[in-house]
């Protein structure tokens, strides 16, 4: 049942730590905007608000995250560091949150991770450790460098301190605009959504929660149609940040999918580069096609349940600007 945080409570997980979180993150993360997307509220008749993720120092939400499970550590576990192999956002967040918590970090990638990509890592300053063809390659090498030197790997989604971090997010709509009908989530390993779900179903269930993600290779939904957290297979998608598996041994997320979220909806490719060109050209806003996944939904004009004041998180801003122009046209659409 959407909304059972009772049933949701068994994974340990409660408000409490959302707050928790929040002290901590206070002066380390940006308290993000919550702005009127007014082309597409007079396009669609209701009221949509924007959370504008985007304006994370890292350019998406999962500084928050990564940030809190930092914070987390004892002295030992700082003074060893932190390991990932994820050249995305996630990868960008704990290289930042390291930085500035003075610790060393480490990102594993293969040989086939782009130049501009490394350099986003290296900018954070990151250690960066190349191995292998492949993703796998790059994991057994984080995996051996944990081992062999004690660094620490930081979860992407499936941990406490991480969902207690994203959920933060929650505490800051509830404080701006309580009187929302719907939050539209873009959907990958849930760790964003299950945290907002847990701040606002805490406080006000009747807030509806719906999870987004791309029609291809969207592990979550799969899931959930399974009943348990099951494989699937990755495709290309311009929503490239929420591609990737939840995790056949997940321990958190897809409860908390399952019990707090009402809904799960997929969209097209073609609709969220119509997503990203409106967002640029009617809101003058720059954001990754995973972030444009609940507007895709809007222009689509599945509006059922949503009520009248909807906020999309957008997420992020890491696309290639090149790939970007491409995307969104030499003029509005
Ligand atoms: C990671 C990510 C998501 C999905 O977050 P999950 O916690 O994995 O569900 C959405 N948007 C962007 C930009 C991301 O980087």
């Amino acid at each position: 049942m959407a909304g059972d945080l009772a049933k949701a409570g068994g994974v340990g997980l409660g408000l409490r730590d959302i707050f928790v979180a929040r002290r901590a993150l206070a002066g380390r993360v940006t308290r993000t905007p919550l702005v009127p997307a007014r082309a597409l509220s007079a396009a669609i008749g209701r009221e949509v608000l924007l959370k504008l993720e985007t304006t994370q120092p890292t350019g998406a939400f999962k500084l928050r995250g990564a940030t809190n499970r930092l914070l987390a550590m004892s002295e030992d576990e700082r003074a060893r560091g932190v390991v990932t192999v994820s050249t995305g956002n996630h990868g960008r967040a704990v290289a930042h949150a390291a930085r500035a918590l003075r610790m060393r970090a480490v990102v594993c990638m293969s040989r086939l991770v782009p130049d501009n990509k490394r350099q986003a890592v290296a900018r954070e300053g990151a250690e960066i450790h190349i191995h292998g063809a492949g993703q796998d390659e790059a994991q057994t090498l984080a995996d051996r460098m944990a081992r062999e030197e004690g660094l620490i790997p930081v979860p992407p989604f499936d941990d406490a301190h991480v969902v207690a971090g994203q959920g933060t997010i929650g505490l800051e709509l509830l404080e701006d605009r309580p009187d929302l009908d719907s939050v539209l989530v873009p959907l990958s390993g849930g760790g964003l959504i299950g945290g907002i779900a847990l701040a606002i179903k805490s406080a006000a269930p009747a807030i509806r929660i719906v999870g987004i993600s791309m029609a291809k290779g969207a592990a979550m939904h799969a899931s959930l149609e399974a009943g348990r957290p099951i494989e699937v297979v990755e495709e290309h998608s311009l929503a490239d940040s929420l591609g990737g598996g939840i995790g056949l041994d997940n321990r958190l997320t897809f409860a908390l999918v399952r019990d707090l979220v009402d809904d799960v909806q997929l969209v097209d490719e073609d609709a969220i580069a119509r997503a990203m060109a409106h967002v640029f050209w009617q809101e003058r806003l720059v954001v990754e096609g995973a972030a444009a996944v609940g507007i895709a939904l809007l222009l689509e004009g599945r509006l059922d349940g949503l009520g009248q004041r909807i906020c999309c998180i957008l997420s992020g801003n890491n696309v290639d600007m090149d790939a970007f122009a491409r995307i969104v046209g030499p003029s509005s659409p």
